[in-house]
């Protein structure tokens, strides 16, 4: 199978990390990762989808192109050696280790009126990602707005396609402790929405927690003295 050499695990640890943040069920988190840094996202109970975006931090019209990754490396799921490609074309990130084995690029990010037209019109009060993607990005100083929301990436999330080309949205394949990490290609803005939906199994209809760590690249190790900038 496909997915068994795509399992890699990764040798950094976690207390030499620069940036270490536990992300509360339902919660959002924006940072910025600079070219180089790599960036981890840990699954810490299992089964909870992670919608995120990414931008070019220096020129936030470009950003993560869901088509341009899909069609440069002619595959719809995300793993190891992955490259996340912007609307340029440019490799933003690649995906360096993962132990989970699948990420989905097409199932795009839950919102209160989806919720109300797939599952009950009484769900519209509901906590969803698009929400929070706002909040996230509204807060925050990189002046993105509601028109700069793009279809996103699902880490840990299972969207198998039928033969007939329909997204299902599935119960996970992951587990507790299972991460996936990438190296930063370029100077980018992360921006994350730890989904709180409970009307499908992409939570197992329980959101939990998710860890962020952050780790130097070898060119910043390397000069001594120097922890690159903040
Ligand atoms: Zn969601």
């Amino acid at each position: 199978m496909a997915a068994a050499k795509t399992l890699v695990e990764s040798k950094r640890k976690p207390a030499e990390a620069i940036y270490s943040h536990v992300i509360p069920a339902g919660d959002y988190w924006i940072h910025e990762i600079r070219s180089g840094q790599v960036f981890r996202i840990v699954d810490l109970e299992g089964n909870q989808a992670v919608d995120t975006l990414f931008y070019n931090a220096l020129e936030t019209s470009e950003r993560y192109s869901a088509i341009d990754t899909i069609k440069a490396q002619g595959n719809i799921y995300l793993t190891t050696r992955s490259t996340l490609r912007s609307n340029l074309g440019n490799p933003m990130l690649t995906i360096i280790a993962d132990t989970c084995g699948r990420h989905d690029s097409l199932g795009g990010a839950c919102a209160t009126e989806s919720n109300q037209v797939r599952y009950a019109i009484d769900k519209r009060h509901m906590h969803a990602c698009r929400r929070s993607f706002l909040l996230a990005t509204s807060a925050a100083k990189w002046n993105l707005t509601k028109r700069d929301l793009a279809p996103n990436i699902n880490f840990f999330m299972n969207v198998p396609v039928t033969p007939e080309g329909r997204l299902t949205f599935e119960d996970g394949i992951s587990e507790a402790g299972k991460y996936v990490e990438m190296r930063a290609e370029m100077d980018v803005i992360c921006v994350i929405s730890n989904c709180p939906q409970l009307n499908n199994p992409c939570n197992a209809y329980n959101p939990t927690p998710i860890q962020v760590l952050i780790w130097l690249g070898p060119q910043a190790q390397n000069r001594s003295g120097s922890t690159g900038r903040p």
